[in-house]
């Protein structure tokens, strides 16, 4: 099955809703409409963005889409400074990051808490974006793909093989992020492939050749064309870059 490239900017804590809306304006100018057939693109802004984005996308039929960097695993309740499902769902977001290792390492998020909220993104129809990758010292022992595909595992755990066909799986190797230091493309591939080949084991071949697997880590617009060559590379999950209109638009336009 043919896998369309994916191109999702994570802003992270940065931009508030007035620099998203000229963000997204400057993006939208310089990323014309005919490279949407060739390529999905998403931002991820802060929480309180993204109805701003949603008037924008509507107003302007802009064909990118947007949406979240976390979710709460509950609908609603008493978790005072959480959003939930729901509330993504009604404001129009296509995507909710998961699991990213910001928020495990900064918030202690554990597999466990990563997988209640793919189920809760899944059960309002959002898209997660399921971040996997290991530390340095991971990579530097050598176990990086055992420990990369048993948090797959451990993040998709319950899942029927239709759910698992929503999600995005972004492999993240934790020392790429925000660095500057890209893995090879060789080394994204390496990771990306066994991936792919634990969703084929698990869950089956129609399952692994559908789901769109992504690399995140100090991507930009000069090392996003040899990464996507890889056979099992659909996009990046992209942070820093993201945040120049014209730099972002450029590394779509390259995807
Ligand atoms: C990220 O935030 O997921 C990320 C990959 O960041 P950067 O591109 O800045 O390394």
């Amino acid at each position: 099955m043919a896998r369309k490239p994916f191109i999702a900017g994570n802003w992270k804590m940065n931009l508030n809703h007035l620099e998203a809306i000229a963000l997204v304006q400057k993006f939208a100018f310089s990323l014309p409409d005919k490279y949407y057939d060739k390529v999905d693109v998403a931002v991820l802004p802060p929480f309180v963005d993204i109805r701003s984005i949603q008037t924008l996308k509507d107003g302007d039929k802009l064909l990118l889409t947007y949406g979240a960097q976390d979710l709460s695993p509950s609908d609603s309740g008493a978790y005072t400074g959480d959003i939930s499902g729901p509330m993504l769902a009604k404001l129009g977001c296509a995507w909710v990051v998961v699991g990213h290792s910001e928020r495990r390492e900064i918030h202690g998020e554990t597999d466990d808490l990563v997988n209640k909220k793919v189920r809760a993104a899944l059960k309002h129809g959002v898209a997660p974006i399921f971040c996997i990758g290991e530390k340095l010292e991971i990579r530097e022992a050598g176990t990086h793909v055992e420990y990369t595909t048993e948090a797959l595992i451990a993040g998709l755990k319950g899942l029927k093989a239709e759910q698992v066909q929503q999600v995005v799986v972004a492999y993240e190797p934790v020392w790429a992020i925000g660095t500057g230091r890209v893995a090879s493309a060789a080394d994204a591939q390496e990771v990306c492939g066994a991936i792919r080949a634990k969703l084929a084991e698990k869950y089956g071949p129609e399952v692994a050749a559908s789901v769109r697997v992504l690399y995140g880590g100090s991507v930009k617009s000069g090392n996003i064309a040899e990464l996507i060559k890889q056979e099992d590379i659909d996009g990046a999950l992209v942070g820093g870059a993201s945040l120049d209109a014209e730099e972002f638009a450029k590394l779509c336009a390259l995807a």
